[in-house]
């Protein structure tokens, strides 16, 4: 085969760019340093948090996969480059909360930290200019964004991968609270989970810290928060992830 040549830029989102490649059904996406928090209203460059979050997404989609559940991801290009499938993004935010915190204690009178058994599954609008608002049950069917079909196999997979991730994380003394998957459609119909799986997308409580619990955030809540160590943070969470698996396979 030929070697993989990246093209011309395809999509630039707020965390990532996505190129075409010189081969059919494969793009290559580049992590951005970019930070952005409360619908792009607050802005930051972090430097080296591409790269956490590249390395950290690409072990974590592998870990995954080894376990039985696939994604778009088809391996690593050079450091903060990832070649994955291309699929078109399903317009849905499906999150997964395992303790509650951030919107939900916002919206909702639940105290932060209390357990949902079983995880709390929410499907939100993703669309920056709206604020990506939370779907009901009624307004996901009137937009027609998936099928029954597929609204069950993208729940019943994000579920796999919270029982996955949970398991996983809790290994390295990480407490998974919640995260955001997304997902896309392959020219052929077929969903996958996309996007990345990194500190941008999930929030991660250190196990081991005994500090105040603003110590044991490693996640995008430090930039939210303005607590600052955000990129030391994403790095704790590389290091320990390192320890699950071998690196991460080169895509040729
Ligand atoms: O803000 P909220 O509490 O609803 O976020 C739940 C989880 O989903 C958090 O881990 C957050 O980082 C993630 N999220 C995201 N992108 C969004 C909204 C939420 O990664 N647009």
């Amino acid at each position: 085969m030929t070697n993989l040549e990246i093209g011309a830029l395809l999509h630039e989102g707020k965390a990532k760019k996505v190129f075409r490649t010189n081969r059919e059904g494969v793009v290559a996406v580049q992590f951005k340093d970019d930070a952005t928090a409360f619908n792009a209203q607050k802005k930051a460059q972090l430097g080296g948090k591409g790269l956490l979050n590249w390395e950290i997404s690409a072990r974590l989609f592998e870990a995954l996969e080894t376990r039985g559940v696939c994604s778009h991801y088809l391996g690593c290009l050079e450091p903060g480059w990832m070649a994955v499938q291309e699929v078109k993004i399903v317009p849905l935010e499906v999150v997964l909360r395992n303790l509650a915190a951030g919107s939900l204690c916002k919206q909702m009178p639940i105290a932060p930290d209390t357990p949902l058994e079983p995880p709390l599954l929410d499907l939100y609008y993703k669309d920056d200019q709206l604020g990506d608002p939370l779907l009901t049950e009624a307004r996901l069917e009137l937009l027609r964004l998936v099928s029954p079909g597929e609204r069950l196999q993208l729940e019943t997979l994000s579920r796999q991968v919270n029982a996955v991730l949970q398991g996983l994380l809790a290994a390295i003394e990480i407490t998974l609270v919640d995260f955001k998957l997304e997902f896309g459609r392959k020219p052929g119909g077929t969903m996958l989970l996309a996007d990345e799986i990194s500190p941008d997308t999930c929030r991660l409580w250190d196990q081991r810290a005994i500090a105040e619990k603003e110590g044991r955030i490693l996640d995008k809540d430090r930039f939210r928060r303005d607590l600052g160590g955000v990129v030391e943070a994403y790095g704790e969470v590389l290091k320990r992830v390192q320890g699950l698996g071998p690196t991460p396979r080169h895509y040729r």
